[in-house]
């Protein structure tokens, strides 16, 4: 296989070492916590201090970022809590432009970081925990529970204390809905936690096949003149017949609802061959990376109402620094530096 394919033999051994990430329950701000993981909403700063709002508006409008992720990626060598932000202008007018979606990543780096990651160390020894105590990233891949097998479970809802019954009216019903919404951290997409897996090959989900990138394989493009046209009816057949692309679907075929891919030295899972981003990945110099984001996670966050002026990109990959230079940190320890994002953009005749 090419290099520009990546190395996938892992579907032969059922297992890969990358972590997937994928959607979990609506979340409040009070359930968010830096040291977590969370799709949509707002940030969570260290702290509760953020960067130079220069870091988090758009390159092209100047308007202010929309979150689409937030990762807890503690590296196993460093004692400083690490977070990942991946931000996006939802602005149409930004759409496929260069610095309309940017990633940041931010640190606290002090004594009492240090004491609580030597304290978890100390700790995580025993093999006595068969599930692993937080959603964190970073936890699941380096601390001891990295080794299991077991996904992370779905929170469940917190025990909530029972009022006494009494008739409500339609009003109080829907206020009480408005409430709820309220909950949701502010931001353009509604929040959900992130829940945490270990990439398996078990079994290809036929059903899905193709739901996530926006494929229609009903329609096969057999007529070579359709590839030229622009008509919205027309399915891209120069897409399907990207090997890079068809290497795409076959992976997330056997996860489609993965919305994220992790792992510290991602071999990158290309959209498309079409573009300069392989090339960009294959000559970063002194950048690893880390994170990719999936079409699926487009599906997740966008309501009915954002599709039609919605996101058009394929996947992200965000590749940090090598050896995690700190930024320069504040009189807390907190620091902020902005990271290297590669965009592959849906093809435009694809509906
Ligand atoms: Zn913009």
């Amino acid at each position: 296989m090419s290099d520009s394919e990546g190395d996938f033999d892992d579907i032969e051994t059922g297992v890969s070492s990358v972590l997937l990430g994928f959607s979990g329950k609506e979340a409040s701000k009070g359930e968010l916590n830096v040291l977590g993981n969370h799709i949509g909403g707002e940030p969570i700063w260290f702290q509760n201090k953020g960067p130079d709002h220069a870091l988090t508006i758009c390159k092209v409008c100047e308007k202010d970022l929309d979150l689409l992720a937030q990762l807890s990626c503690p590296l196993p060598d460093k004692d400083y809590d690490r977070a990942l932000y991946i931000f996006t202008c939802s602005d149409p007018n930004c759409r496929r432009k260069k610095g309309s979606i940017r990633a940041i990543k931010g640190v606290e780096s002090n004594d009492q970081v240090k004491k609580r990651i030597m304290a978890e160390l100390a700790e995580e020894e025993p093999q006595n925990n068969l599930v692993p105590t937080s959603g964190n990233l970073g936890d699941l891949l380096f601390g001891s529970s990295s080794k299991l097998k077991i996904p992370e479970p779905v929170p469940t809802a917190p025990i909530v204390q029972k009022e006494p019954k009494q008739q409500m009216s339609y009003a109080k019903k829907l206020s009480q809905y408005k409430k709820r919404d309220f909950t949701y951290v502010k931001g353009k997409y509604g929040c959900r936690i992130l829940l945490v897996e270990e990439e398996y090959f078990d079994q290809k989900n036929e059903d899905q096949k193709y739901s996530n990138v926006k494929i229609d394989t009903e329609e096969p493009a057999d007529d070579p003149e359709s590839q030229s046209s622009n008509t919205d009816n027309v399915v891209d057949a120069s897409a399907i017949n990207d090997p890079m692309f068809s290497h795409f679907v076959e992976i997330v075929e056997y996860n489609p609802d993965q919305v994220l891919r992790y792992e510290y030295g991602l071999k990158p899972l290309y959209y498309s061959s079409k573009d300069d981003i392989p090339r960009e990945v294959n000559e970063l110099k002194n950048r690893v990376l880390e994170v990719q984001l999936m079409p699926q996670l487009i599906s997740v966050l966008e309501t009915d109402e954002m599709i039609a002026d919605g996101m058009e990109w394929g996947t992200i990959f965000i590749a940090t620094e090598k050896d995690d230079i700190l930024p320069q940190l504040d009189s807390n320890g907190v620091g902020y530096t902005e990271e290297w994002v590669g965009v592959q953009w849906e093809q435009e005749n694809i509906r």
